[in-house]
């Protein structure tokens, strides 16, 4: 099977893409609400800070989240929507300086986490040179999406973001079509499976569709997996020891970090191998938000 690379092009496009949590207010210890569970100590609503956060939006446990019990902090992924929000939107005016934009602020945190999350994947089928057909409809929508993010806070807030996320999945879709045709079949097709625990190991799951799969704590070690469709695929505890990700599409660095893995591991080449797959801990699965990549 012929290797498919994502071109140099898509990395460019995902720059302003990738959280730069020094430029962030700590607008994900804020804004998002997290359940006491295996990933958080604690319990904290939507709004409040949580107890870790410094003045300087730092977190005071950074080097530590997962001994302390927070390792849910170190999956999540803003794509940078923290510091779009914080210097684009809001022009670096900060929610403890001015306590009366936060409310809104936060509601902007939430859309604009989605909106650039759509980014992220229509910059990736930009860079799939099979699905050049739908390019030119992926750069109207890439421009389109980028306009809504640039609005003010109160446009941001506003957005009907399903209705955007509508319009690009039949896109995402068809050029995940394009991409897989090239994988040898059959494809299999696992679209919105409960795969939950499933015995994967080693499995030929090259181009399979595998779009909002439930692998929660399935065995995919030594799976081949390339080429396949991952978008919305709940990876949590799954175990890709040795598994083939090369040349998949739409995964994302939360779904990874989610995961467990190993040394042997193969990601698509925009990806990065999660510092706790080296330390050979795993991440365990539990309520509340999905925590975050780069901590602060
Ligand atoms: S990274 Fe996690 S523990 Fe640290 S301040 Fe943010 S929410 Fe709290």
């Amino acid at each position: 099977m012929s290797q498919m690379n994502h071109d140099a092009s898509s990395e460019a496009g995902r720059l302003g893409l990738r959280a730069d949590c020094a430029a962030c207010f700590g607008l994900c210890c804020v804004a998002l609400p997290f359940a006491k569970s295996a990933d958080f100590a604690v319990d904290k609503d939507a709004g409040r800070p949580c107890a870790n956060l410094r003045e300087d939006f730092r977190c005071g446990i950074h080097a530590h989240l997962r001994e302390r019990g927070f390792a849910g902090c170190t999956v999540f992924d803003c794509l940078g929507a923290g510091q779009k929000v914080s210097q684009v939107t809001f022009e670096g005016r900060d929610w403890r300086r001015a306590p009366g934009t936060a409310r809104l602020m936060f509601d902007v945190f939430a859309v604009m986490r989605q909106l650039h999350e759509l980014l992220w994947y229509v910059n990736e089928a930009l860079s799939l040179p099979p699905a050049r057909p739908v390019h030119g409809d992926l750069r109207t929508a890439l421009d389109d999406i980028e306009r809504l993010t640039l609005g003010s806070a109160e446009a941001v807030a506003e957005v009907d973001v399903a209705a955007v996320r509508r319009d690009v999945n039949e896109l995402l879709m068809r050029a995940s079509e394009l991409v897989r045709a090239a994988a040898p079949g059959p494809r299999k097709n696992h679209r919105g499976a409960d795969l939950i625990g499933a015995r994967l190991r080693g499995a030929d799951l090259r181009g399979a569709n595998l779009r909002g799969a439930y692998l929660i704590a399935a065995d995919l070690a030594g799976a081949d997996l390339r080429v396949a469709d991952l978008i919305g695929a709940d990876l949590r505890d799954a175990d890709l020891s040795g598994a083939d990700l090369t040349g998949s599409v739409f995964l994302t660095q939360a779904q990874v970090n989610a995961a467990r893995g190993d040394g042997a591991t193969r990601l698509p080449g925009e990806l990065t191998r999660p510092a706790h797959w080296r330390e050979g801990a795993a991440p365990r699965r539990g309520g509340g938000r999905r925590g975050r990549v780069s901590g602060r």
